[in-house]
C-alpha cells in the first residue's frame, strides 16, 4: 500500500494510513505534522460544525500543561500516570514536570502505534519516564502493567491524567471506568479530566451535537459531549479544586481553569465546549 502525499516520513509497523486515528486527528487539530489525509478529512468535517476547533484543541493541551505544573509545583506530586498521552508535542508531561523536579516519574499509556513509536524514541534516554501499551478504558490492565508497577509507587500520591480521553469512550458506564482508576489511588492523589463539554446552553448544545455527529459519522467513529454532572461522575468521592480564587468547585472550560493571565477576549464557542475538572482524593 503506497503512502499518501504528505504522509509522515517514517511509518511505524502496524500503522494503517487509510484509517483515521484519534491521536493523529488531534495532532492535526494542534497543527502537527504526524497525520494522514484521512485524519485531516475527519478534522475538516469537525471544522464544518465548529470552525474554531484548533482553539479547542489548544485550550485542552494548555490545560494539561498548567495542571501538570500545578501538581508538580504546588501539590507536591512526584509521579504521574498520563492516560491517552497522544503524540509528542513541544511540552509533554515529563518535560513540564521534570523541569520542576528531574526525579519526577511519568508513565504514559496509549495504544496507538504511532504514539508508541514516537514515545519510545523520545523516552529512550529518560530513566524516570516510560510508555505503556495498554487499553486506557481498563484501569486494572493499566495498573497491572509491568511498566506502571516498576515506575509508580502506589503508597504515595499519584497525579492521574485523563485529558481528552473519556469522550472517546462511548459506553454509559464511563463513571465505572473512572471509578476503577480512582478507588486504588492513595490518599492525596489528584485526578485531572478534560472532556468534550455540553454546557447545557441551547445554542452551544446545538454546536456540541453537530460536532458529535461529525465525529461519530467519521472514520474516527468516536467523540461524545457530556454535561457537567456527567463529567463530575468521573471523579467520584474526590474534592474538586476550585478553578479560580473563591470560585465554587465546578466543571469549567479548560481555558478558564487557572489561566496564565487575565482573559482579554471572551472564549469562542469551541473553547467553551471542552471542559475540565481537577480533584483531590481525601
Ligand atoms: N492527553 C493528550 C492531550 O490531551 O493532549 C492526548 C489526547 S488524544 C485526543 C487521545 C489519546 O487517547 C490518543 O493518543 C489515543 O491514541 C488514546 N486512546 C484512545 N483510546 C485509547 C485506548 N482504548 N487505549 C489507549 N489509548 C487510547
Amino acid at each position: 500500500m503506497g503512502e499518501p502525499a504528505n504522509a509522515p516520513s517514517s511509518t511505524p509497523v502496524g500503522v494503517d494510513p487509510t484509517r483515521a486515528s484519534i491521536a493523529r486527528v488531534y495532532d492535526a487539530a494542534l497543527g502537527g505534522k504526524d497525520n494522514y489525509a484521512i485524519d485531516r478529512q475527519v478534522l475538516d468535517a469537525i471544522r464544518t460544525a465548529a470552525p474554531e476547533v484548533r482553539d479547542m484543541a489548544w485550550g485542552n493541551r494548555n490545560f494539561l500543561i498548567r495542571v501538570v505544573r500545578f501538581l508538580a509545583n504546588q501539590a507536591g506530586i512526584t509521579q504521574f500516570l498520563d492516560c491517552g498521552s497522544g503524540l509528542p508535542t513541544a511540552e509533554n508531561t515529563h518535560q513540564v514536570a521534570q523541569r520542576i523536579d528531574e526525579r519526577i516519574r511519568v508513565v504514559y499509556v496509549d495504544n496507538d502505534p504511532v504514539v508508541l513509536a514516537h514515545g519510545n524514541a523520545l523516552l529512550a534516554e529518560n530513566e524516570h519516564t516510560g510508555i505503556a501499551d495498554a487499553d486506557i478504558y481498563r484501569a486494572k490492565d493499566v495498573y497491572e502493567h509491568d511498566l506502571v508497577r516498576a515506575h509508580l509507587d502506589f503508597d504515595k500520591p499519584i497525579g492521574l491524567l485523563h485529558v481528552s480521553t473519556m469522550h472517546h469512550y462511548l459506553g454509559d458506564d464511563y463513571a465505572d471506568v473512572m471509578r476503577a482508576y480512582v478507588d486504588p489511588l492513595p490518599s492525596g492523589s489528584f485526578v485531572a479530566v478534560s472532556h468534550f463539554y455540553d454546557p447545557e446552553i441551547p445554542e452551544l448544545s446545538a454546536t456540541a451535537r453537530a460536532m458529535e455527529r461529525s465525529m461519530l459519522d467519521s472514520p474516527m467513529g468516536s467523540g461524545v459531549f457530556r454535561t457537567a454532572d456527567q463529567i463530575l461522575e468521573m471523579v467520584p468521592g474526590l474534592d474538586v479544586i476550585p478553578h479560580a480564587a473563591g470560585s465554587p468547585p465546578e466543571v469549567v472550560p479548560c481555558d478558564s481553569w487557572w489561566p496564565d493571565g487575565p482573559a482579554l477576549r471572551p472564549l469562542n464557542d469551541a473553547q467553551r465546549l471542552v471542559g475540565c475538572v481537577v480533584a483531590r482524593k481525601p
